[in-house]
């Protein structure tokens, strides 16, 4: 029995290292997966950006043939602004970046960029126009230098330490005992919530996209972190044309332009001004958040809750 406790032992440890590996297979599978329904046109062009204006032409779309989770819905971001989307959980919001990111098709409308179709240009071209600060950064179970890299193939260090500096998570890293070649990810450092969003948006920088899509759920930093990540978010979307999906109301007031989506439709938009002034659906939701923001704890809910 003693004999055979070593080898076990060794083998739990192996199994380990392959679970591990295995996971990491599964997200890589689970992102192809996404895209196994999406294909380059046999005539694909490259998309060629000018401001890179966003339109969605009276989209429709459903996951499953049953289920359609969007209706009709048809709006413009132009150049250079920001768009945020608000509504409840579900109400199809991150499925409209997913769209935005041609994970999917749309049923029925258009999407285009700067008047191009998306399913007319090249799916690798669209890709490096638009960058994603996702609700939930995954890092790789490697440096983190290669983690910040990876936003731009052969970017050199002196790009990804600027990039970490313009992210405020340079010093962070200087302080680490093997600084920039830390070994991070599920096998190495934890990073916090605070530190891997920064990690996304260092990424982001070094990719320098056209447009930019943020869904947000800074919900889960403490305020502090969040309320300085959200200036980071909005220094990079300066003169970009972004998307952001605002979890908190507060985060998107000064927009160019907010639409309220419910059940898959857009049922409001303007600025928070006029939304505020319409009384509607959104004028409601942001008392309903001014009222939890004052009663400290729950505050983080959110619209999304
Ligand atoms: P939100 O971001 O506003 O919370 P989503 O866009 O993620 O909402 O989802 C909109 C609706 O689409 C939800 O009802 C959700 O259950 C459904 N949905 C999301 N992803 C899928 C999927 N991959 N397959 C089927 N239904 C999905
Ligand atoms: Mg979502």
């Amino acid at each position: 029995m003693i004999q055979l406790y070593i080898p076990l032992n060794f083998l739990g440890v192996i199994y380990r290292e392959i679970k591990q590996s295995l996971a990491d297979m599964e997200r890589l599978f689970a992102l192809l997966d996404e895209n196994r329904e999406v294909a380059d046109a046999k005539d694909a062009r490259p998309l060629v950006t000018q401001g890179a204006a966003v339109r969605f032409n009276h989209v429709d779309f459903s996951y499953e043939a049953k289920r359609q989770i969007l209706f009709d819905v048809d709006f413009t971001i132009p150049a250079g602004t920001t768009t945020a989307v608000v509504g409840h959980s579900g109400s199809g919001k991150s499925t409209l970046s997913r769209l935005l990111y041609r994970f999917y098709e749309v049923n029925g409308g258009a999407i285009t960029i700067d008047g191009q179709d998306l399913r007319a240009v090249t799916q690798d071209s669209l890709r490096h126009a638009i960058g994603i600060v996702p609700q939930d950064t995954v890092l790789f179970n490697d440096t983190i230098e290669y983690n910040i890299g990876y936003g731009k193939p052969g970017a050199t260090h002196d790009e990804i330490v600027a990039a970490a500096r313009a992210a405020s998570i340079h010093d962070f890293i200087d302080s680490l005992p093997d600084g920039y070649r830390t070994m991070v990810g599920e096998r190495g450092l934890k990073l916090s919530g605070g530190e891997k969003q920064r990690v996304a948006i260092a990424r982001t920088l070094l990719k320098n996209p056209a447009i930019l899509i943020f869904d947000e759920a800074t919900s889960a930093l403490d305020s502090k972190s969040e309320q300085a990540i959200q200036a980071q978010l909005k220094e990079i979307a300066k003169n970009r044309t972004t998307m952001v999906i605002a979890h908190r109301l507060s985060t998107v007031a000064d927009a160019h332009q907010i639409l309220v989506l419910d059940h898959g439709r857009i049922v409001e938009r303007g600025t928070h001004a006029a939304l505020l002034a319409a009384d509607g659906v959104y004028a409601q939701m942001w008392a309903r958040q001014q009222a939890r923001a004052d009663a400290p704890e729950e505050a983080v809910a959110g619209v999304d809750a």
